[in-house]
């Protein structure tokens, strides 16, 4: 969509066609040539007392090629304006860092300054990230009429079709999710657009139980009311609202987990209502996005000829990471780390425990003798620091990479 007042263009979502202008740019800030060797080697590197296996398909997807790229064309189309994001481009704080060296602002987040909604102006640029950004912002920004460049991610788009046409159709939007993430809160806004849309998130399979469980048996919502006090669109009723539902999900989940949650409620319905009318009761549709399908795929198949540890490189708040990191630690000792430095050495290594917030330090943690360890990273993970962190771990051991 375009948008013209006057001479100057307001929406932009298909980049300026810097591509070639800005490749240098990106090479020097995210490309790795030791991971190129190691990827044309099969995904494996042997140094001597270690080898390392990388998953067949890890770190950036396509999603977050396209938004840090559009980022940089942005800043070359915009030498001389204002330019902000909205909140963190990707989950990767290598990455924001990066934006904010090139002069990019955050109006919200750990990573914003002075800057925030209400002094922007009409001579601003404003980028909104891969996740995209919920309706009431987008007419925020829009009523401003500062320039926007919009990088939401073709997959989230998806999403949001399937939860406006449930919307449209009168079904309520079951999002499996996490309320606060960013990707959810704009998909689950675009529920409200139609006049009866609403929306529930569900975490987990427990939280999808405990709704469950109501569609059964009705009863007192009050615990619910308070439990998804977040997670529900303003007014939801849970004695109305949960008779027509549609399942969707936040790109980043879990595939199985999805297909389970989506199951218990396909099965409540079928109890609740009889199969012959699930139609008029349940819908669903798959909005996991091909790029954390493939992660997850790639790490189970490492997984089956099990190597003694794994690293899962990626941000904390890192959806996709997260979900490899669980997928890992359930085989053998994994250990998340957000950056190369976490690995301080063979005796002590920080990392995010999947189910803590805050970072630990493990001591003694790379045990003697050869080892094998495997090695996956997270869609919004660069290349250059997967590569840092496979040379940290060659240090480990004395050893570096070796020549070709
Ligand atoms: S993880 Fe999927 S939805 Fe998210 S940016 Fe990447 S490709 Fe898009």
């Amino acid at each position: 969509m375009t948008e013209l007042i006057g001479e100057e263009q307001l929406y932009y979502r298909k980049g300026f066609g810097l591509k070639q202008e800005v490749a240098g740019d990106l090479a020097h800030a995210y490309h790795s040539d030791l991971v190129e060797r190691i990827v044309a080697a099969g995904h494996r590197l042997d140094v001597e007392g270690m080898t390392i296996r990388l998953a067949q398909e890890f770190g950036n997807c396509y999603g977050v090629d396209r938004a840090v790229q559009y980022a940089y064309e942005t800043r070359q189309r915009f030498p001389d304006r204002r330019l902000f994001l909205t909140g963190e481009l990707i989950h990767n704080p290598h990455v924001n860092k990066e934006m904010l060296a090139n002069g990019i602002g955050f109006l919200t987040g750990s990573y914003a300054e002075d800057v925030s909604y209400e002094d922007l102006t009409e001579e601003d640029v404003v980028l909104l990230p891969a996740f995209g950004a919920p309706t009431d912002v987008m007419r925020k920004l829009r009523d401003i009429g500062c320039v926007l460049v919009d990088t939401t991610c073709g997959s989230v788009l998806l999403v949001w079709k399937t939860v406006e046409r449930f919307a449209q159709d009168g079904y309520t939007a079951i999002i499996h999710g996490k309320y606060y993430h960013e990707e959810t809160q704009a998909t689950a806004s675009r529920a409200l657009e139609y006049a009866d849309g609403a929306y529930l998130v569900v975490r987990d399979l427990e939280e999808a139980g405990l709704v469950t469980d109501f569609v059964r048996h009705g009863g007192d919502a009050t615990a619910l009311r308070e439990r998804f006090v977040n997670a529900t669109s303003p007014g939801f009723d849970f004695e109305v609202d949960l008779e027509r539902v549609g399942i969707a999900n936040q790109t980043t989940m879990l595939m199985r987990e999805t297909e389970a949650v989506a199951e218990m409620f396909r099965s409540a319905m079928i109890d609740s209502y009889g199969e012959a009318d699930l139609d008029d009761h349940y819908r669903a549709l798959d909005t996991i996005c091909s790029a954390t399908q493939e992660r997850q795929d790639a790490v189970e198949e490492l997984l089956l000829t099990p190597p003694q540890l794994m690293i899962v490189l990626g941000g904390y708040n890192s959806s996709n990471t997260n979900n490899l990191t669980e997928i890992c630690q359930a085989v053998v000792p994994t250990y998340h780390i957000d950056d190369s430095s976490c690995i301080e050495g063979p005796n002590s290594i920080r990392h995010k425990p999947v189910d803590q917030d805050e970072e630990t330090r493990t001591e003694e943690w790379l045990p003697p003798g050869p080892i094998e360890i495997g090695m996956t990273a997270g869609a919004s993970t660069p290349n250059n620091k997967v590569g840092e962190t496979i040379e940290r771990l060659l240090a480990c051991r004395g050893q570096t990479m070796p020549v070709s």
